[in-house]
């Protein structure tokens, strides 16, 4: 191991703070908990961290493997002890992210493991399990590689079966609540965690080194109400659950010594009954609480005072879209008035940036749906510039991309040609006053697209991308029609799979 990556490694190590009451046992079983991202990224999942202190709890001793942690071989080795993956037989992957698969079959190859689940068990090789929300929504893509997939969320009680995890023919699924139906077709039941509200939620260990530098991240409401037709976070859990602010204010203290930093998460953790007194009992108590994402609707000005107050200097919302007939079709309506009213406060509370996240090709969007979006944008940075002079404001542009177990999963996906031009177009004009517009790679979306909605054909294509070969020389192995391919792998999955 060359002497950087050995130090990276300790380094990285040596500055995180893990809990003592949240210590592996030096004797226990050890297995790999992977996040096949950076350390970074990893490191801020509260989902992963969540799944690792499980474990813990459980009696494992955890070995965290992160995508970005390598030898001088360019072997991934954990941060613990630098193993390798290929020396521990159980290996977990946490996916919160359909593009994290191709991350985590190339973290194999390096490996020297054998990808094919197949051939793996006539060698008596590793056991991959793999959970998460992105395979909750659709494991086929995974079939082939996977020996189990934990559908739905995890909970304490089912760390200890992981391992005897049942296999029924080919489907290498973990069968949890598996039953038959009425007409006798075999179904998985996505595991919903009823106790979540009840348990405690923290990071067992914080570091600066992750996305929230030094934060303890407590989720404090799960499900969210709104239910845009687009959003997997939104539809994957019928059932809205929120934690007792009791119970978040025990969690939030816990590495008070350490940091005051406290992430409230949550599909919209301003949507939380009880968030204002939450964050006035913390901002009392000297801590510094933020939250992963706010709606325009639930901003009411105390809040967006108490979150100034907090130190927040970034109001990032997600409008999706200023056409309000698109609006109304998606289920999240945002009044302009509002909005506008919104950004003009939160500037002259002391915030200095806005962000708002948009989508273009949603169903039902016009054909020149740039036009509204560049007209909405310029007003919205002339209040913001009236209210706060030289405050930044930027637009961030994101196709639409049909995801699975979401009632938009068989729309269509926008052609490149199409996203580029409309792109162009926002950005040259927005440049004129200003207005910085970032946007996510269209390739990179359509890679999402064919993961979240594909089955075992597009586990092929992930193969061939973790080995090297670009989307291009990937396109004539695609279905013909991979529309029609697409719509039907959707309700297949949707037939195998009953949601909560
Ligand atoms: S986009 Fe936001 S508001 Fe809409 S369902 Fe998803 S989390 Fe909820």
């Amino acid at each position: 191991m060359s002497a950087r990556k050995q130090k990276n490694r300790i380094e990285l190590f040596k500055r995180e703070i893990h809990l003592p009451d949240c210590q592996p046992d030096k004797n226990g079983k050890p297995v790999a908990l992977v996040y096949p991202d950076s350390y970074e990224v990893g490191m801020s999942s509260l989902g992963y961290l969540t799944v690792y202190r499980y474990f813990v709890e459980a009696g494992f001793k955890p070995e965290r493997f992160f995508f970005n942690i390598r030898n001088s071989n360019n072997v991934p080795i954990s941060i613990e002890t630098a193993t390798t993956l290929k020396k521990l037989q159980t290996i977990a992957f946490h996916f919160s992210f359909e593009l994290d698969y191709i991350n985590a079959l190339k973290m194999l190859i390096d490996s020297g493991i054998e990808t094919s689940r197949k051939k793996r068990e006539k060698s008596g090789g590793h056991y991959l399990i793999a959970g998460g929300i992105a395979s909750t929504a659709n494991p086929l893509p995974l079939i082939k590689f996977m020996d189990a997939v934990f559908i739905g969320e995890l909970e304490s009680e089912y760390v200890n079966q992981i391992e005897n995890a049942c296999f029924d023919g080919d489907t290498p699924w973990f069968v949890s609540k598996e039953f038959e139906d009425s007409n006798g077709d075999y179904k998985v039941r996505q595991n919903q965690n009823n106790n979540w509200a009840s348990s405690s939620s923290f990071s067992p260990i914080i570091t600066p080194l992750s996305v929230f530098s030094m934060a303890n991240l407590i989720e404090i409401i799960r499900g969210c109400p709104v239910k845009c037709k687009f959003c997997l976070a939104g539809n994957i859990r019928q059932k809205i659950s929120e934690r007792s602010l009791n119970l978040i204010l025990e969690d939030a203290f816990r590495h008070e010594n350490e940091s005051k930093k406290i992430g409230l998460i949550g599909a919209i953790p301003s949507l939380h009954s009880s968030i204002m007194p939450l964050l006035e009992n913390l901002i009392d108590k000297g801590m510094k609480p933020s939250l992963s994402a706010l709606s325009v609707n639930s901003l009411k000005s105390p809040l967006l005072d108490l979150l100034a107050k907090g130190g927040m200097k970034t109001l990032t919302l997600g409008v999706e879209t200023f056409d309000e007939t698109v609006q109304r079709s998606v289920g999240k309506i945002i009044k302009l008035d509002g909005l506008l009213n919104r950004v003009e406060y939160a500037l002259k509370s002391g915030m200095r940036e806005i962000k708002l996240y948009l989508m273009l090709g949603l169903p039902d969007a016009a054909d020149n749906e740039e036009s509204l979006l560049i007209e909405r944008a310029l007003e919205i940075n002339k209040i913001a510039q009236g209210a706060r002079p030289g405050s930044r404001t930027t637009i961030s542009l994101n196709p639409f991309i049909p995801k699975i177990a979401t009632p938009y999963e068989r729309k269509s996906f926008m052609g490149e040609k199409t996203f580029r031009k409309k792109v162009r177009m926002i950005r040259t004009q927005l440049a004129k006053e200003g207005i910085n517009v970032i946007s996510e790679s269209h390739r990179g979306s359509f890679i999402q697209n064919l993961i979240s909605c594909g089955d075992e054909v597009i586990g092929d294509i992930i193969l061939r991308l973790a080995i090297g070969d670009s989307i291009n020389q990937l396109r004539n192995s695609l279905p013909d029609d991979l529309d029609a391919y697409l719509k039907e792998t959707a309700s297949k999955v949707s037939k195998t799979i009953l949601r909560n």
